[in-house]
Parts: C-alpha cells; sequence; structure tokens
C-alpha cells in the first residue's frame, strides 16, 4: 500500500510557467521514479502560492520548507537532499520574506498566522487544478450529484435564496433571484454564461480561481444550466488569461470524459455543453450586456435596459450572467447548506469576498476573509501593516469603479449594507492602500484618463464627460485650476452618474464625488496655493493629454 510521506508543490501560476515551472515538474517528476520514491512522495502542480519573488517556488510538506526560484538543473539536488536524505537544501530555499497569499494560509493551518475564511479559494493551490481525479476526491462534483438525483429546480432556487448570496461581480444582486428570473422564463433555448473577462485594474482573484479551480466553475454551471433550464452555457474569458483558458478547455474535456457534460447526464434527461469564449482586451465587455453582444459577434457595447439579459440576453433569449466569484460560491452551498453558509459574514450579507491588497501595505496578494470585515483588520492582520509605518490616507476599494474611502471609515464592516449606507461601494474586490504620500488630484487623473480610455463612446454624458472631467483636473493638477472648476466637476459626476447608459460611465463620476467630499481642501489647495500637499503635481506639464 502506499504510504506517502511528503507532499512536494510545484507553483504553476502564469509567472511561474513562463519561468520553467513545467520543465522543474518534469525533472523532479523522473527525478523522484530515479530513486524509486514514487509511492512515498505525492508530486503536483498547484496555482498560485502567494509571492512572485521567486517563481517557479517548491515547497515541500510537512515541513513546509519553501525552495525558490527553483530551475531545472536544480532538481537534480533538491531531491537528493531534501528528498531521498531528508536535509534542507539551504542553498535553494527561497528568500526569507513576509508570508502572503497560499504560503501564509498554508502556513497559517499550522497555526502561525491568522487564518482566513476560505470557501471559493479553498482548492486553490491545494490541488492539481489539471486533474479532475483531485477535484473529485476533494468533494468535487458532489453538489452537482446531490441537485440531480435529489433536488428539482425550485429546491435549488431556494436554497440559494435562503443562503443570502449576492452577486461577487460589484452589483451584489441577489444570485437566488437572479436564477428564479430566467428560470421562470418560457421562452427557449436558454444560456448561461460565466462572466470572467476580469478587467479591473488591480483585481486578479477570478484568473486565480479559474487558473486553480478551473472543476468549480464548470460545476457551477452545469447546475445553473439545470435550474433555470439551459443546455448550453459560455465562459467569457479575458484574452490575456490565456493559462486559464488553457485550464478550462483541459477542464470541459475531462469533465466530457466523465459524463458530467454532454447528453443524459447522470442517466437523465438533461444535456449540458460549454464553450469557451476569449475576450479581446475591452474593459467594457465586463459589463453584462457588452459582453454578451461580444459573444454574438458584434462590437462590445452595452445595450439600454430593461429589458434585462434575464430575459432578453444572447440571442435575444433568457440568459443567467453571473460572474466566476460568484459561481464558485454555489457548489460550496448546495453541498453544505445555507445553515453553513450564514455561519460567515454579517446577517444580510452572508459568506466571504475575496480581495486582492494592493499599495503601500508590507504584504500583498490574495485573501479570501468573511464579509463585515474592516479595512483597519485588512490592513494591520493580512496587509502587516502599512509600509514604512506610514498613515492610512484612503483606499480605493473595487478597482477603478469603486470608491475613495477615506481614513475616517476603515473601521466601516465591509458589506453590501454597511458600505451602502455610507455611500461608497464595495466593488469587484480591489483594495489599493493609499498613504499620506497619495495625492487625489493625480489619483483622480489617473482614473477619469482610464474611464476616457475605456469608454465606448456610445452615449454622450460619458464618451464627453470624461474627457472635460480629465481636461479640467489637468489643469488643478497643473496649478491652473479654477474654483469654478470644483461646481463643474461636481455636476459633471452627477451627470456621468444620472445620464450614462451603463455602469462605466455610471460610476466614472465616483472618483470626482469622493474627493469633492472627502478631500476638498487638498483640491482647493492646488487652485487656490498652487501646492500639491502630497507634493506629487508637477504644476506644470500634462501627464494625461486630451
Ligand atoms: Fe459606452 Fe460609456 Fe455609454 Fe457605457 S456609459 S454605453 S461605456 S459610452
Amino acid at each position: 500500500m502506499k504510504t506517502v510521506r511528503s507532499m512536494v508543490l510545484v507553483s504553476s501560476d502564469a509567472d511561474s510557467m513562463s519561468h520553467g515551472a513545467q520543465d522543474v515538474f518534469d525533472g523532479l517528476q523522473k527525478e523522484i521514479q530515479s530513486y524509486k520514491l514514487e509511492d512515498e512522495i505525492s508530486l503536483r502542480m498547484v496555482n498560485d502560492m502567494g509571492r512572485h519573488d521567486a517563481v517557479p517556488m517548491v515547497i515541500v510538506y510537512p515541513e513546509a520548507v519553501i525552495y525558490g526560484p527553483v530551475t531545472p538543473g536544480d532538481v537534480h539536488y533538491l531531491v537528493e537532499e531534501h528528498l531521498y536524505k531528508g536535509r534542507v537544501a539551504e542553498s535553494l530555499r527561497a528568500p526569507t520574506r513576509e508570508l502572503t497569499g497560499r504560503i501564509a494560509w498554508l502556513s497559517a493551518r499550522k497555526g502561525t498566522l491568522p487564518a482566513e475564511q476560505r470557501i471559493v479559494l479553498e482548492r486553490v493551490g491545494l490541488i492539481d487544478p489539471t486533474s479532475i481525479e483531485d477535484y473529485i476526491v476533494h468533494d468535487g462534483y458532489q453538489a452537482l450529484g446531490r441537485v440531480i438525483s435529489e433536488m428539482s429546480p425550485a429546491q435549488v432556487i431556494a436554497e440559494l435564496e435562503k443562503s443570502g448570496l449576492k452577486g461577487r461581480g460589484g452589483a451584489g444582486f441577489p444570485t437566488g433571484l437572479k436564477w428564479k428570473f430566467v428560470a421562470r422564463e418560457k421562452a427557449t433555448p436558454k444560456y448561461v454564461v460565466c462572466n470572467a473577462d476580469e478587467s479591473e485594474p488591480g483585481t486578479f482573484k477570478d484568473r486565480l480561481i479559474l487558473e486553480g479551480d478551473p472543476h468549480s466553475i464548470i460545476e457551477a454551471l452545469i447546475i445553473a444550466g439545470y435550474t433555470v433550464g439551459a443546455s448550453e452555457a459560455y465562459i467569457y474569458v479575458r484574452g490575456e488569461y490565456k493559462l486559464a483558458q488553457q485550464r478550462l478547455d483541459l477542464a470541459i474535456l475531462q469533465a466530457r470524459e466523465m459524463g458530467f457534460l454532454g447528453q443524459s447526464i447522470f442517466g437523465t434527461p438533461f444535456n449540458f455543453d460549454i464553450h469557451i469564449h476569449s475576450g479581446a482586451g475591452a474593459y467594457i465587455c465586463g459589463e453584462e450586456t457588452a459582453l454578451i453582444e461580444s459573444i454574438e459577434g458584434k462590437r462590445g457595447e452595452p445595450r439600454s435596459r430593461p429589458p434585462y439579459p434575464t430575459s432578453n440576453g444572447l440571442w435575444d433569449r433568457p440568459t443567467l450572467v453571473n460572474n466566476v466569484e460568484t459561481l464558485a460560491n454555489v457548489p460550496a452551498i448546495l453541498r453544505h447548506g445555507e445553515d453553513w453558509f450564514h455561519q460567515f459574514g454579517t446577517p444580510n450579507s452572508p459568506g466571504t469576498k475575496a480581495y486582492t491588497i494592493l499599495g503601500n501595505v508590507n504584504a500583498t496578494g490574495l485573501i479570501e476573509v468573511p464579509m463585515g470585515i474592516t479595512l483597519r483588520e485588512v490592513i494591520s492582520i493580512y496587509g502587516k501593516g502599512m509600509k514604512h509605518n506610514g498613515t492610512l490616507k484612503l483606499a480605493q476599494t473595487g478597482g477603478s469603479s469603486g470608491s475613495i474611502i477615506p481614513a475616517v471609515l476603515q473601521d466601516t464592516p465591509m458589506d453590501y449594507e454597511s458600505f451602502g449606507r455610507a455611500g461608497v461601494a464595495l466593488g469587484s474586490g480591489a483594495l489599493l492602500i493609499c498613504n499620506e504620500e497619495t495625492c487625489v488630484v493625480d489619483l483622480a487623473c489617473v482614473l477619469l484618463n482610464f474611464f476616457r480610455n475605456e469608454s465606448c463612446g456610445k452615449c454622450t454624458p460619458c464618451r464627453v464627460g470624461n474627457l472635460r472631467a480629465l481636461e479640467i483636473l489637468n489643469n488643478i493638477a497643473e496649478g491652473v485650476g479654477s474654483m469654478h472648476d470644483l461646481d463643474v466637476l461636481a455636476s459633471l459626476s452627477e451627470n456621468l452618474y444620472q445620464l450614462s447608459n451603463c455602469g462605466l460611465g455610471q460610476t466614472a463620476g465616483s472618483p470626482l464625488r469622493d474627493i469633492l467630499r472627502y478631500f476638498r481642501a487638498e483640491v482647493e489647495a492646488h487652485i487656490l496655493l498652487k501646492v500639491c500637499p502630497a507634493g506629487v503635481c508637477p504644476m506644470s506639464g500634462k501627464r494625461y493629454p486630451g
């Protein structure tokens, strides 16, 4: 009988793969065989390990020794020294560093760091994402089996509604309700779409779910198809996410071979299949109706709503669109039940949220924590405090389309209701932490420049409004703004919100609103004193030409 004494994990995120992770893995496999250790050593590729300064990385468990960067030429010594002789190969150890992400989580299991609560990232970094067997061993496809053999579509919807799961793409719409809207439509065929066009600057949680646990999304899509009465699904993946696409392609093939996709799934009349659609690089295609247009082969421009995709979506048929993180919650909820899900988070926003932490903190990376945690806790526990003992000035939540949150709100619970009451948005999950050296005018310039470039140009308030706002901010940054400009910016912010056709234009005014609401004195200093208090703005020369 096989008795595994060590587990060897090789990082296989996009960064590691481009630095030769596959060759390292193949070399380890050969060396382990040549020492006849294959029955004692479990070797697997896992996804992102939470740090990128020493890739490809190899972790040997149970000792949790981290090696990196490992080259194919290091492999023989590593196997002989550590796996054969049982001594740590000191010269190959990764530089000592504050632990983050996957390594922090693995270490947390040994009681050295505060543990996150992982639901959607539960298997990421732990299983081999190219192995359907590994997924099945870790409770994969259990929820699908339960749903198809024991539950009616109405029961699935009821369970999701009771769980209180809300869409994690940013809007926070109740997931069960959305499924119900599509299920009750009479028109056929119906479609399910996974929005994997993750393009918010600083957000990469969906990529790591897709790369590290692709079968969880396949399983969720099959459950969604069964529940709403669809027999086809599309995964719209951001074009740059090549590794995620490869892993999804392989996962779909494996699921077909196992009979989880195709005709008569589990011997029932239910047929279902999944197609991958690669995006072409437009930020706006993350908006669900632009995404639908893009799948149909048209220019990626948002549609006017209503009607909504739930009744008139892909090819004008009822369509369920959910984002990756939302879908990744579904199998876990159906496996454990809604009471289990309510253990985490707050009463009105149960469950967890995956965040990418960026900016002026000591430890950046990906975490998944219960809803309702505060910004202060994120910074102090997972960010390991502000870099160089700096002071928090603001945080930008949710990528470009989120909110600028001042330090005074850092104790506000991060859930949909508390943030809504505070007039700020949780967004998609990026947390950009900024210290006192950040200038709010400069930050707004960066954001408006982004929106100006990414606007699809279909409607005037967004196409022209973003450009005008950028021009005014440029003037303020250059010391040639006027106090009247502030009234114009406030008016532009309101008009963008009220008159734009889609979420891009509606949220583009948020940075203007937020800097005028929370940092007006700093903006006025640029105009009245011709000084940038943070010392960032040049007060001459255009950096973001109109
Ligand atoms: Fe296009 Fe902007 Fe109008 Fe949205 S708001 S449809 S991105 S121009």
